[in-house]
């Protein structure tokens, strides 16, 4: 086996040793009490971690399969997708594809969203009963304005559905579910949860479970409201990643162990400082008011050959994103989330300064 490499990748990210030990524990049966004991542990720490009373989904796939969740559950015949990057553009290409009309409503790369963007877009659709958004696009790290989308769509249009991708943002950023009024929140665990990937989680509303009853070919695996029958004795209504259980209850004990606002400053930190490297020696390709704080997105203005210097750092057993898609050696990501610490951001700053000369 290859010598492990830290991972500044926007996901998977790294897990520290004794939750990946969690994984190798005994199987246990789905049914059996210590099963239903598990989740009965983590569910509250969830929900305490998203300020949340709503249901919590641990879904065994990875965050797609909740996008899909999301469309399938809450978008009763039409949604606007606001697009800004690959996973936004991914949110509208499944609601399209679950037969729902969903109308795209894009903006260029790096840009954010914000309630007048969604409000005219809304404007123009009076017949969408749900939005999908990505509140922070991995692809481009556009971190959108969450908080005045959601307080101008309570005043505006309180009966759309809010249908919000927080894949690479929950867990590592300050975001209270209940008072967003957020109907379906959802995240892969390989992001800022900082578990290995296959297990995703989202909090689903009690409007949204309400829309649902009344939502048709729903599906199965991830239907709402068969994980909404199971969900007051603590089970699921498949077989479930019981390893994964196991690994995220540890990993939710230390982010408890943390402390909330701990950990979201030090996201704010070591955003700070990366975006502060990034200023100094290139350009922030993302819009200022809009960079996200669990990764940054650079513009390559050195022209760096992405490829060699992940060879360099890979020497010293570290690797960083490159730009995603069509951006894919125009930019690069250097991700900040999860279990990565601030010796660590330094550590790789460090290191490209000096395979850089810098
Ligand atoms: N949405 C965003 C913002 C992402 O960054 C990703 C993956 O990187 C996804 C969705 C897809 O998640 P997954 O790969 O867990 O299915």
């Amino acid at each position: 086996m290859t010598e492990h490499k830290k991972l500044f990748i926007p996901g998977p990210t790294e897990v520290v040793p004794e939750v990946l030990a969690e994984m190798s524990r005994p199987m246990i049966g789905h049914r059996f009490p210590e099963c239903s004991e598990l989740i009965g542990s983590i569910i509250p720490m969830v929900q305490e971690m998203l300020y949340t009373k709503s249901m919590i989904f641990l879904s065994t796939s990875s965050g797609t399969g909740l996008m899909e969740a999301a469309v399938r559950n809450c978008v009763r015949e039409s949604c606007v997708s606001f697009i800004n990057g690959a996973f936004s553009k991914r949110f509208y290409q499944i609601a399209a594809a679950n037969g729902k009309r969903a109308v795209p409503f894009e903006i260029d790369l790096g840009r954010g969203f914000n309630a007048d963007i969604v409000d005219s877009a809304l404007k123009e659709h009076p017949e969408a009963d749900a939005i999908t958004l990505v509140h922070n696009e991995t692809a481009t790290a556009a971190m959108s304005d969450i908080y005045g989308i959601a307080e101008m769509m309570e005043a505006k249009y309180p009966q759309v559905s809010l249908l919000i991708d927080m894949v690479s943002s929950m867990a590592g950023v300050k975001l209270e579910i209940d008072k967003l009024g957020i109907d379906v929140a959802l995240a892969s665990g390989q992001k800022a949860f900082a578990l290995p990937p296959g297990i995703a989680v989202a909090a689903v509303s009690p409007r949204a479970l309400e829309k649902a009853r009344t939502v048709e070919n729903r599906g199965y695996y991830f239907d709402f409201l068969a994980v909404e029958k199971s969900y007051p004795k603590n089970q699921t209504h498949i077989t479930p990643t019981i390893s994964h259980f196991y690994a995220m209850k540890k990993q939710m004990e230390r982010i408890m162990a943390e402390g909330l606002e701990n950990r979201w400053q030090r996201h704010i930190r070591m955003a700070e400082k990366v975006r502060s490297w990034a200023e100094t020696y290139f350009r922030i390709f993302t819009e200022q008011g809009y960079r996200s704080n669990t990764l940054t997105c650079i513009e390559n203005t050195r022209d760096v050959k992405i490829g060699e210097l992940n060879k360099k750092l890979a020497e010293r057993h570290m690797v960083i994103g490159n730009g995603y898609g069509e951006l894919k050696d125009k930019t690069f990501r250097i991700a900040h989330m999860g279990e990565l610490m601030m010796a660590d951001i330094e550590e790789v700053l460090g290191a490209i300064d000096e395979i850089l000369g810098l």
